[in-house]
């Protein structure tokens, strides 16, 4: 039978374990081991070879098990069953969104580089390139969503340094008003700048629609960052990350995860394992809920403006519809939208709710309420803010597996509080 021809979650609860391996578990076990048992010193030698690259692995070889910062099994088969939903060659999972996020950045920039990344962007991220890669001497120019592909060059253009351009990195739709950036047009302007001896990079944050609604490498991105603390975890019980992409580039985000050690634990790698089966039945069950709660605000007396990929579908531009069409399977399952009045009236929605909880993240079963101007977002520059509409009436929304008339009981009695 030909497994290729499966989608990704048919193959979710099987893909790269072989139970013969294991006394028969029907599961893969949590492999809690720092170190692994060579048969012989010489498959010792030849396996570190590998490892540090004195020599290509030969056709058909794996690297053999060495050491958990290297390998381990859980971190390997759940790297294996989280290429199929990319169609990547490698992946890497780390102990955190953060780390996988960072670890690229270090990768591929060196002082005197200038990365280029859409605003705003995820808090952390953020700060990483305000403080920590400045003072690594990286230069770092942003864009925003609607920019044309003239005026992202401009902007790279203008700051003197675009011969030295070596990343681009998007978060698409952008957190928290859906904002659509088009993954393509990111692409063609990576080629522009692209020359025999720089090829410039494409990383996409893909948090917010992935694993399962938007494929970045299929839309002409080099690598995949994601927090799987979000929808790939799913359940807000583990903290992680993960980045893929082709076997080249990922030789080398692999190569300095094993130096900076912040890979994910065996622990973390089953939970995740677990997570992965019921993905597509969860995600699938998000997008359909948030469908409802988007309609019901979309005609609520108290709702100003609901920001939910549907909205920007019906109402947008042809072009923002296309990119819509092109590069996302579903909606989502994220909807912000203005309370009418202030921070005043967006706490006392956010303070009333009885079934969503108030926090921060995103992406779990249980739907999620939280104030971007206070919160997620308390640190984004107040001009990114104004444009990006994240005002103190602004809520965001995590919709949950919830049954979704329940969630809207919810909203419903909590917006009459105001
Ligand atoms: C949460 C998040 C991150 C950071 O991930 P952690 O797992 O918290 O380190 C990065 N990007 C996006 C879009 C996120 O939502």
């Amino acid at each position: 039978m030909d497994f290729s021809n499966f989608k990704p979650e048919s193959l979710m609860m099987s893909y790269g374990y072989k139970p013969s391996l294991s006394e028969g578990a029907i599961k893969c076990p949590i492999f809690q081991t720092s170190t692994f048992v060579f048969n012989t010193a010489m498959e010792g030698k030849r396996f570190f070879e590998v490892a540090y690259g004195l020599r290509e692995k030969e056709k058909g070889e794996e690297l053999g098990l060495i050491y958990s910062r290297l390998n381990n099994p859980d971190l390997e088969i759940l790297e294996n069953r989280l290429c199929l939903w990319d169609k990547a060659d490698d992946c890497a999972v780390f102990e955190s969104g953060m780390s996988a996020i960072s670890t690229v950045m270090m990768e591929f920039l060196s002082p005197g580089d200038l990365l280029v990344y859409s605003r705003p962007v995820y808090g952390g991220t953020d700060h990483f390139i305000q403080h920590f890669l400045k003072r690594m001497k990286i230069q770092s120019v942003g864009f925003r969503a609607g920019e044309t592909k003239e005026e992202i060059i401009a902007r790279i253009e203008a700051t003197g340094n675009a011969a030295n351009l070596k990343l681009i990195h998007i978060e698409t739709p952008a957190n928290p008003t859906n904002a659509v950036i088009d993954i393509q047009l990111c692409a063609d302007v990576k080629k522009h700048f692209s020359t025999e001896d720089n090829q410039v990079l494409l990383s996409v944050d893909n948090t917010y629609m992935g694993p399962v609604w938007q494929h970045p490498l299929q839309h002409g991105a080099d690598l995949v960052l994601y927090s799987a603390t979000k929808y790939i975890g799913g359940h807000s019980d583990v903290i992680a990350g993960a980045c893929l992409g082709s076997f080249e580039l990922m030789a080398r985000v692999k190569g300095l995860r094993t130096f900076l050690g912040n890979m994910a634990g065996p622990w973390t790698g089953w939970l995740l394992m677990r997570s992965l089966e019921t993905l597509k039945v969860r995600m699938d069950q998000q997008a359909e809920n948030a469908m409802h709660v988007a309609a019901y605000l979309n005609n609520h007396p108290k709702v100003e403006s609901v920001y939910y990929l549907g909205n920007t579908h019906e109402n947008g531009t042809a072009a923002e519809r296309e990119v819509i069409e092109r590069q996302f399977s579903s909606f989502g399952a994220m909807i912000a939208f203005d309370v009418k009045g202030g921070e005043k009236e967006a706490f006392q929605f956010l303070d009333n709710l009885k079934l969503i909880k108030l926090a921060v993240s995103l992406g779990g079963t249980e739907s999620l309420a939280e104030h971007p101007q206070t919160m997620t977002h308390a640190d984004v520059d107040p001009e990114d803010k104004k444009v990006m509409n994240i005002t103190e009436k602004l809520v965001r929304l995590s919709i949950g597996v919830e049954n979704y008339n329940d969630i809207i009981s919810d909203i419903d009695q909590s917006l009459a509080t105001i």
